[in-house]
């Protein structure tokens, strides 16, 4: 295969992803983009495209459990896409700008849903493809446009309309999101934004090892039923360890980085945990986080 020499410069700047992930394991793709505006996003999608060359799509990491080994892919990392721009009626925000920000931000702002979306990590792009959020607010609650680069290579802003957005799910898995358009509520009090932050921030740390390396929720809930980390906690898993990975003490679902983990570690850990569940319970347990094999995306 003959890449073109922009191709050089993705190479070179390629390195490991676990300084790149929240669970710190990850090996090193073969091509790394780092676009700083949407022309570069189109040149990047466009070349692995005519190449052939797989193409991975890099936030803040935050929901992704990436394979030790080489990644045969080229992933295109957000983080130089910011902007921050406020309108009387909405906010438009850059895809690599860190949503822990915004959230802050929208108390004052009034963008519905996100005041209660404290603790969630994450890039603004990241969050937008996942439709993140909780029990207190998510994303599609204040989302009124997104703009992207599709597989094509095209450019696209789409409007979002009533069901859009799913539970942790949105069209946007799979295209690259480069900023997204929030609406303001003008009833909105700085007053009621900072109640429900406040509540959701409790809630988030009573109950989730916020400080820990982690991938957050490592498992779906499986239906109707007990949640992921029951099933887990009366499996009595809690705190199962191998290598430097252990299963949460503070929240089951969680699969927590001691320090030095591996993802072959994390793996094993996931496998024993599915094992022990299935033995326990009769259910099967799939990843909620995204995994990037390595050799092949
Ligand atoms: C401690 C902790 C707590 C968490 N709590 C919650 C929670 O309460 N609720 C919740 O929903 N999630 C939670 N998460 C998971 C995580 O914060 C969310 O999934 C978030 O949306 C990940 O955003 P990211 O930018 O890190 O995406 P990444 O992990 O980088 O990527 C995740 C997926 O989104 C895609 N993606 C990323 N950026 C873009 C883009 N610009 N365009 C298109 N696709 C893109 C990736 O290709 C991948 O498919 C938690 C994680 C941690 C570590």
């Amino acid at each position: 295969m003959v890449l073109p020499h922009a191709f050089a410069d993705a190479a070179a700047r390629a390195e490991r992803l676990a300084g790149r992930t929240s669970l710190g394991v990850g090996g090193t793709p073969r091509w790394l983009f780092e676009p700083e505006d949407e022309a570069a996003c189109v040149e990047a999608v466009l070349l692995c495209r005519a190449n052939d060359v797989p193409l991975l799509v890099l936030g803040g990491g935050c929901n992704l459990l990436v394979e030790d080994g080489a990644i045969e892919a080229a992933v295109i990392a957000t983080r130089r896409l910011r902007g921050f721009a406020i309108h009387e009626d909405r906010v438009e925000v850059g895809a690599g700008q860190g949503f822990p920000d915004l959230v802050r931000r929208s108390i004052e702002l009034g963008i519905p849903g996100l005041p209660g979306c404290p603790g969630i990590p994450g890039s603004v792009g990241g969050v937008v493809a996942m439709n993140a959020g909780g029990r207190f607010g998510c994303v599609a609650d204040g989302l009124l446009a997104v703009r992207g680069v599709d597989r094509a290579g095209e450019r696209f802003q789409r409007t979002i309309e009533p069901g859009d957005l799913g539970y942790r799910s949105s069209p946007f898995r799979g295209q690259l999101v480069t900023g997204a358009t929030f609406r303001r509520d003008p009833a909105w009090t700085p007053e009621r934004g900072a109640a429900l932050f406040r509540e959701a921030m409790d809630w988030k740390r009573s109950s989730q090892p916020l400080s820990a390396r982690s991938a957050g929720c490592m498992f779906k809930n499986p239906g109707s039923g007990a949640s992921a980390g029951q099933l887990i906690e009366t499996a009595e898993l809690k705190g199962l360890r191998i290598g430097a990975a252990m299963v949460s003490t503070q929240h089951a679902n969680f699969i927590v980085n001691l320090g030095g983990a591996s993802a072959s570690d994390v793996q094993a850990l996931v496998a024993r945990v599915q094992a022990g569940v299935r033995r326990h319970h009769g259910v099967e347990l799939e990843l909620e986080v995204e995994t990037w094999r390595a050799g092949g995306a």
